[in-house]
């Protein structure tokens, strides 16, 4: 094995490893924005209501002595449920701050949705927006465990109604911050967003203050990060429409923007020429994207070649994405625009794979950060295949994989082995130069415009339709960047009449829209299951994909 090569197969990051400093998630985050304390850190994109990195901080501690009065303590676990706002990081690095933990609500969820996380990660006190505040209000009745429920604009009926102002506790003196509250980074959680990882239901992520900050500083790498300096006259800026709710915005995007002293333009949703607008208005620097948004630039005609001038980088990441995007993107906006592809999952704070700056390889979602090891797993024999070895299952390892699922751990077990490596549930090969190509999923993860779909769950709810004997649900394809649809195959009790079409209402009156059955419904005599009881999901989509090219 070369000096490089960790054992036969276990491939390290090309870059050498970095120092990741043991402090709290808010004492680096904080500590990295005072060179920019005078600069913007967070604009509202539709209210134009702004913070510089000055007064963020400044807020965080402020809410963190509120939150302290209102009885909040370390591993407290704080619901939020916004749409991207600058208040949304303000609750985060508050929460953060005083050693408590947020759960991370995603803000397109209903009433169910919202009480099923709130319950799970034990969550005492919820932030959440006033757009959201209906869902979350009756999401609360089911959530004896909450005692404050604290609102980004509240009405003053919403006041009179014994709800907390979040802009009132903003005024806070600040005096009860809790300055002597101990946070170990390596044990302490400071996040716990939610994931199905490779099977089931989905569970709270227990993300460390350490987890997190070494998934900053790996980000930060020289060889990685396109961004360039802040601390003169310059000052990349970010758009930030990925939902902070995911891993995916919560870290590349909100977190990054803070550490490293850039600006960000918060927008709470995807419209076309709000986008577009936002762009021309305050020049991007840097596009944080997902497939859809991907196709959206490089295929729409609102967007203009000339929109992305000020742009220097895209990323994306969370799905796969294809090189015909790829190409498509880079034809329409030429050499100036350098590409990047992220692989990450919530379980790893969440890059793991990124493409170096150094070396730009169509297709593949590039290599391993600093202070990460890789290793192909073959799927039959359980052996690490060499470079350049055809494929198997992503195994990685390094400082950004989580603690593990909360409350889980025969969960938290198939998913970390006793070597501390994690098995991503993808099925990848790595070429000679550790570039890694991410070409299916073994898992039963549907992913919808780079949201997360568990299967588990729409079965649990079609479940529960009285003349349903068994039913499955997996993700069909549409489209190069679109991503999956859920499509369910459903097996009714003999002699029932329930047509799909209530099936379908049931499941849209219940979930979130990105997922509902979009990928449409079937009838099935029986569901195709292993010895063991599992869906044997392949077949079922081989099954669904050969009647439709018939
Ligand atoms: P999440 O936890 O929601 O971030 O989902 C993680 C999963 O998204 C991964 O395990 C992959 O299945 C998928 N994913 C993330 N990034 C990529 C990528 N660049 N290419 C292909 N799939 C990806």
């Amino acid at each position: 094995a070369s000096s490089r090569n960790y054992c036969s197969g276990v491939v390290r990051s090309p870059f050498d490893d970095i120092e990741i400093p043991e402090v709290s998630l808010s004492q680096y985050v904080f500590e990295a924005q005072e060179p920019y304390a005078g600069k913007p850190a967070m604009v509202d994109g539709i209210s134009g209501i702004s913070y510089t990195h000055g007064e963020f901080r400044d807020q965080c501690h402020r809410l963190g002595s509120a939150l302290t009065r209102l009885d909040v303590t370390k591993g407290d676990v704080v619901g939020l449920v916004s749409p991207n706002c600058p208040e949304f990081p303000i609750a985060f690095f508050a929460v953060a701050s005083i050693g408590a933990i947020t759960t991370t609500v995603s803000s397109a969820y209903l009433a169910d949705g919202i009480a099923t996380q709130l319950n799970s990660s034990s969550a005492s006190v919820v932030v959440a927006h006033k757009g959201v505040l209906g869902a979350v209000m009756e999401a609360c009745k089911q959530c004896p465990k909450v005692r404050h429920v604290i609102v980004i604009y509240p009405t003053p009926d919403d006041e009179k109604a014994g709800l907390l102002s979040f802009h009132k506790l903003l005024k806070d003196d600040g005096k009860a911050f809790p300055h002597s509250v101990k946070i170990n980074p390596k044990e302490d959680v400071a996040v716990l967003p939610y994931s199905s990882g490779t099977t089931g239901l989905p569970k709270g992520v227990m993300l460390t203050h350490y987890n997190l900050v070494a998934n900053l500083n790996q980000l930060q790498h020289k060889d990685i990060s396109t961004l360039r300096d802040n601390r003169g006259e310059h000052q990349e800026v970010f758009m930030g429409i990925l939902p902070y709710f995911h891993i995916y915005g919560m870290m590349p995007c909100m977190g990054i923007s803070l550490v490293t002293g850039s600006k960000t333009v918060t927008l709470p949703f995807l419209k076309p020429e709000l986008y577009v607008k936002t762009l021309e208005e305050y020049k991007i620097t840097y596009l944080h994207t997902v497939p859809p948004i991907l196709d959206f630039l490089a295929n729409s005609d609102l967007v203009k070649p000339e929109h992305l001038n000020p742009t220097h980088t895209v990323l994306c990441g969370a799905a796969p994405i294809g090189p015909t995007l790829i190409n498509e993107l880079l034809k329409k906006f030429g050499a100036g625009i350098y590409f990047q592809e992220g692989f990450g999952m919530t379980e790893t704070s969440p890059v793991t794979h990124v493409t170096p700056r150094t070396k730009f390889v169509l297709g593949s979602t590039g290599v391993a950060i600093p202070n990460t090891l890789t290793k192909i797993v073959d799927l039959t024999t359980g052996k690490t295949l060499p470079p350049n070895g055809g494929e198997g299952e992503l195994c990685v390892k390094g400082p950004q994989v989580m603690k593990g699922y909360y409350k889980n751990e025969e969960a938290t077990k198939a998913t970390i082995d006793p070597d501390g490596w994690l098995h991503t549930g993808d099925i990848a090969k790595m070429d000679g130069d550790k570039n890694v190509f991410i070409v299916d999923r073994l898992k039963e993860l549907i992913k919808v415009k780079g949201l997360q779909v568990a299967p588990a769950e729409l079965e649990d709810l079609i479940r529960q339709l009285p003349d349903v004997a068994d039913v499955g649900v997996v993700g069909m394809p549409v489209g190069h960047a679109h991503g999956e649809a859920p499509r369910a195959f459903v097996v009714l009790t003999p002699g029932s009449q329930l047509s799909l079409k209530t099936i379908e209402n049931f499941v849209e009156c219940k979930v979130a829209p990105h997922k509902k059955l979009s990928g449409g419904l079937e009838y099935v005599e029986a569901i195709p299951r292993s010895p063991t009881g599992k869906i044997l999901r392949r077949e079922l989509k081989a099954m669904a994909l050969s009647k439709m090219t018939q």
